[in-house]
Formats: structure tokens, sequence, C-alpha cells
């Protein structure tokens, strides 16, 4: 499928019914799931995926419709619901497991692809992310609010990974709460492709 073709499709998935503050919900814009997972293909991590904090489901689905085995992990049941349905929608498999991702196990490692809570609401909720994507991951991409480079770098080279990409975008966001005063908010983040170093030593 190509990239906007996905794109378009990506745009007709349900959102969040009732969007819960308190969990960060927001959906990712489709232009950047799509940019996302078709860079993640050309690279040839797109076999096993785990999206962490899934909500609608949106990245774990563009990741199917490329062909990956994706699962989504998810503490909200309202948002898993609504994914059971993309999935559906969109005619691919994709295992949903309603949980926190603090307890998580795979029994092979993959690519974990996610837009966690990026810890307005609670500080550091993006960091039990990452540092589950470190355990169950050879190569993590992961969406954060800008100016989490240094954090970012920090925590990876901590646990035997390393930043090879980081890339910046203004994001869109749609009103979902009625503290939003405009229809659409530009918002800058980070997305970074993180891996594992083999044997102690810096790929690439
Ligand atoms: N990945 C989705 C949703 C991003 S919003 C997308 O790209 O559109 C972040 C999601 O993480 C929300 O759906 C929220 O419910 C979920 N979440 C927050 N804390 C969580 C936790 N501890 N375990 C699992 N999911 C969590």
């Amino acid at each position: 499928m190509k990239k906007k073709d996905l794109e378009i499709f990506l745009e007709s998935l349900e959102g969040f019914k009732t969007p819960k503050i308190f969990l960060e919900q927001y959906v990712t814009p489709p232009p950047l799931v799509a940019e996302i997972v078709t860079f993640a293909k050309i690279s040839g991590d797109l076999e096993l995926v785990f999206d962490l904090g899934c909500g609608t489901g949106i990245i774990a689905i563009a990741s199917a419709l490329l062909g990956a085995f994706s699962i989504g992990v998810e503490v909200d049941r309202d948002a898993i619901e609504v994914a059971k349905r993309n999935a559906k929608k969109s005619g691919v498999d994709v295992d949903f497991v309603l949980c926190d991702v603090e307890i998580v196990k795979v029994k092979k490692k993959g690519t974990v692809i996610m837009n966690p809570p990026f810890g307005i609401q609670k500080r550091h909720a993006d960091r039990k992310f990452l540092l589950k994507a470190f355990e169950i991951a050879n190569v993590i991409y992961t969406v954060h609010s800008a100016g989490s480079e240094k954090f970012v770098e920090k925590i990876s080279t901590e646990h035997g990974f390393k930043v090879t990409h980081v890339w910046k975008y203004m994001i869109p966001l749609k009103k979902t709460y009625d503290f939003h005063e405009k229809p659409y908010k530009y918002i800058p983040v980070e997305v970074f492709r993180i891996e594992r170093c083999r044997n102690g030593s810096f790929p690439r």
C-alpha cells in the first residue's frame, strides 16, 4: 500500500469516543503514522510490532496493513473497543491486549512503535513506556513532545540502545478537550528511531 493511500485510509478510522484526559488520549495524526510505518517497513523493522498505549489502534493497524504481525496494548477498555472495530474495518488481524504496559511480557522481541502519553498530565508518564520498550524491542519508534532529545538519548544509552534517527514535526491536534480554545493547535513533536546495540558496540 502506498503511503498516500495508507494515510487516506487511516483518516477514515474512528477516534476516541470520550477521550480521557488523565490518560492523555490523542490520536496520532494519520500522515505521521503513515510516515513512520512506511519508514519502518523500508528499514526492515516491520515484522513483529508492539504498539504500547495503542488507543484506537491506528499504529498497530497501519503496521498490519503493511504486513506486520501486530499487537496493541492499552489500559482503557473503551479505547480497545474502538481499536477492535477499526481493525475489523481495515480487514486486518491485530491482537489487542487490555492491560497496563508495565506488566507486558513477550516471548520474542520485536519492534515497538508507540505514541505514549507525553507526561504533560502525569510527569514522566512516557518513562515507563520507554523502559518497557527497552525490555521487549530491538528497534523502537517513539513520539515525544519537543525538547525530549537529551532525555531520550540518555535513557537509551543507559539501557544499551542508541538513537539512530530524530525527526521533528509540527502536528495538528484536533480540539479534544474543553480546555482547548482553538479547533486545531499545532504542537512540536520529536520522533525517534532507537536501536539495540550489539556486543556493547554502536551499530551504524
Ligand atoms: N497510540 C495511540 C494513542 C496515543 S494516546 C495513537 O497513536 O493514536 C496514549 C495512549 O496510551 C492512550 O490511549 C492511553 O489510554 C494509553 N495509556 C496511558 N497509560 C497507559 C498504561 N499505563 N498502559 C497502557 N496504556 C496506557
